[in-house]
């Protein structure tokens, strides 16, 4: 392996290139661009640009495309070279700023919900200067937002950049009254751990339902799974730890902080956690970790599944995103601290948080709702789809005594008064056992959302997040602000106060898993869409609509449209899923059936010609159970074939997903028992599909 130090970033045109190659005016403008957010004039894009090029000639490269991340969910990128025609029948290699900052890649068939018809198509990049650019497969890639000609995000970034800027505003709002003058700016951090799983391409092709929707649409259980908990954390198989290795390299690569890699619960599970970073940069490079994922997984013939379940009954793949707030002179915000005038900031910020996740519980609950993370959530290994926080006992206890304590108030004023020690106590990161059950949990110094599914780009999750934090963040700056005669500590404490008596509901230390919550939660007024279907609407909320367009996030159209987009894609996938499973059931499954039912009965007839005696119940059993199995199977396959004719038809989209779920989703799941008891009576060199033994222990 090349030196890590050499390797790292070195596809990468990060602030050292910058600083190496850039006039220092110049490279000092891009600087206050990243940290400050000032636009960048034409002039210093133009300077950047041939940097840039000459920078990436240098390493081989001749194209360069706008690197954008669609509605689809995976990026998009259109190749242009840097040629340019001379007069003397010769090119020259260019690259403008007009180039760097702004393209027009139409790309008019990604998904826009109706924001823009093909006929006005103009779809437009523009330059992200606060991500860096980098080589990828030879390319210049240079991260982009894309939006319409009018101007409406039709990507993940926009959303995500503009709540960035929301959240900055407001926490600066918080930090300015705690006096904080030496602080320009606050940024998220966010560290996802990405889980995936590896099979052997060879045996994964074999699978059209992996190859046409990423998970098992059949498969009855092995006799091994995951009940012996010797795949989690255990010793790397050569041939997977080859594929880690290598992952990590390229990574490294494109300077993202791949840190930690080990096996998760299934059997040929694994995960990956980088070291955070900038919230829009952790954005950008988890879908370059799943790309690379899945890319260098060819490499090494294996085919990596990102799907939130690609396997019933053994653990389904997640994205734990870890979150904090960051100011850019280095406190992390949510750092509980040592000095008491920081445990009062710092309550601030968390209780902020409570506030936003019970406020905008749907909007949370909405993020991570697709048709992938349904069989997930409120399964046995995933949250439940029931939003609440984990604090620990602890930090509960130091909540529940600002609460209760009626003279807390006064108390704490008395202490300042006499300037006497301060009364609340030393926070230290929560020793108690770490609830892994919780969808949402403070984590020592950060928020961990355990909900994302694997596959999903983390834009959406977070600029929720971010969202309702800022607003949270703006009511509170707006009482302390306008607080009048009173003491400011004692105005604080008076917020936490009344933030923790109306919030702490979502509070829940206990057993996210257990039966007893779903009832506990209902009392408590919390919110329970176990499908997406119920959880999407939550985008068109009159008071989510309303956050939106305060904060600059989203217009009334912008936000329809991806509720649109979210129940198409639902309706797309199952409407994939049934298609496969017809597939499959006939083209498959029932001619290997039927054929082994003729192979016994000529076996049977066969015998009793040799041996009249011969006893054929086995085969007349056999042949009894899997004709009636057939009979059913055929059956069912024809109602779910008219089901998704039928769901077609629904035109409402929210109707439509909803009939997808009931009608067709319902009968996958029929289809499913039938076609699993008869692969458990066929013999294994007949049965047309490589078992779920076979895909789990493939490598
Ligand atoms: P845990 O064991 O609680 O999951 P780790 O220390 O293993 O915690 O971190 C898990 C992930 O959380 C890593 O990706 C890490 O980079 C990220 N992380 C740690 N601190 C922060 C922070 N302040 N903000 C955002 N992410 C963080
Ligand atoms: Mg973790």
């Amino acid at each position: 392996m090349a030196n890590i130090n050499e390797l790292f970033g070195c596809m990468v045109f990060d602030s050292q290139v910058m600083q190496e190659r850039l006039p220092k005016d110049i490279f000092r403008q891009v600087k206050k661009t990243r940290e400050e957010g000032v636009p960048l004039t034409r002039e210093v894009a133009d300077v950047v640009a041939n940097a840039m090029k000459d920078w990436a000639i240098e390493k081989g490269v001749t194209h360069f495309a706008h690197w954008f991340q669609p509605m689809t969910g995976v990026t998009a990128e259109k190749h242009d070279s840097f040629i340019s025609p001379t007069d003397n029948d010769k090119v020259i290699m260019e690259f403008s700023g007009k180039e760097l900052i702004r393209s027009e890649p139409d790309a008019s068939s990604f998904p826009s919900g109706g924001l823009r018809s093909t006929f006005e198509a103009r779809g437009y990049t523009a330059w992200d200067p606060t991500a860096n650019a980098f080589i990828k497969d030879g390319i210049l890639c240079i991260p982009t937002i894309f939006c319409s000609y009018t101007g409406e995000a039709l990507d993940k970034k926009t959303p995500l950049m503009r709540s960035l800027e929301a959240l900055n505003i407001h926490a600066m709002r918080i930090l300015r009254l705690f006096g904080h003058t030496e602080v320009k700016r606050i940024a998220t951090t966010v560290g996802p751990e990405q889980e995936y799983f590896l099979i052997d391409r060879k045996v994964a092709a074999k699978r059209r339902d992996i190859t046409f929707t990423g998970r098992t649409l059949f498969g009855a259980m092995p006799p091994k799974g995951q009940e012996l908990d010797d795949h989690y954390f255990g010793v790397v198989k050569s041939r997977v730890s080859e594929y880690m290795k290598d992952l990590d390299e390229s990574l490294w690569r494109l300077g993202i902080l791949a840190k930690t890699k080990h096996n998760e619960a299934a059997p040929s599970q694994h995960e990956l956690a980088p070291i955070f970073c900038a919230g829009n940069i952790a954005a950008d490079h988890n879908q370059l970790t799943m790309e690379l994922m899945k890319k260098i997984a060819e490499k090494h013939s294996m085919k990596c599944l990102l799907h939130e379940k690609p396997f019933a009954g053994v653990n389904g793949s997640g994205k734990h995103d870890n979150w904090s707030i960051c100011t850019d002179t280095g406190i992390n915000l949510l750092d509980p601290g040592k000095r008491p005038h920081d445990n009062l900031q710092f309550l601030v910020f968390l209780c902020a948080v409570l506030k936003a996740v019970d406020e905008y519980q749907d909007l949370l609950r909405m993020a991570v709702a697709t048709a992938g993370n349904d069989h997930r959530l409120g399964a046995a290994e995933a949250p439940p789809a029931i939003i609440s926080v984990f604090l620990g006992s602890e930090l509960t206890e130091v909540l529940e005594s600002i609460e209760k304590s009626s003279d807390y108030i006064s108390r704490k004023k008395e202490i300042m008064e006499t300037g006497g020690v301060d009364a609340l106590p030393n926070f230290v990161k929560d020793t108690t056992d770490r609830n892994r059950t919780s969808p949402f949990a403070f984590t020592g110094n950060k928020f961990e959302f355990r909900m994302p599914g694997a596959s999903l780009s983390i834009s959406g999750p977070n600029f929720l997040l971010n969202t309702a934090v800022a607003e949270a963040l703006s009511q509170f700056a707006d009482v302390l602000e306008n607080r009048g005669d009173m003491p400011f500590d004692q105005a604080v404490l008076q917020l936490l106060q009344d933030t923790i008596r109306a919030h702490k509901r979502i509070i829940f230390n206990g057993n996210n898993y257990g039966e007893e919550w779903v009832k506990e939660a209902e009392r408590r007024g919390l919110c329970n869409y176990r499908t997406a279907p119920e959880a999407l609407p939550a985008f068109v909320a009159e008071k989510n609509l309303k956050l939106f367009e305060k904060h600059h996030i989203l217009s009334r159209d912008e936000a329809r449209s991806r509720y649109e987009i979210n129940l198409d894609n639902y309706s797309k996938v199952l409407n994939i899923e049934g298609m496969t499973m017809l597939e499959m059931v006939h083209r498959d499954i029932l001619p290997a059936v039927t054929e082994y039912i003729g192979t016994l009965a000529k076996t049977a007839g066969a015998k009793k010609q040799v041996c009249p005696a011969a006893s054929c119940e086995t085969e007349e059993a056999l042949i009894k159970k899997l004709s009636e199995l057939s009979a059913s199977l055929y059956e069912l396959a024809g109602e779910l074939e008219k089901n998704i004719a039928a769901a077609k038809l629904v035109e409402e989209k929210q109707s439509q997903a909803e009939c997808y779920r009931d009608t067709v989703l319902s009968k996958m799941e029929q289809v499913r028992i039938v076609a699993d008891e008869m692969e458990v009576h066929m013999p294994r060199e007949v049965w047309p599909l490589p078992s779920y033994g076979d895909l789990l222990f493939s490598i």
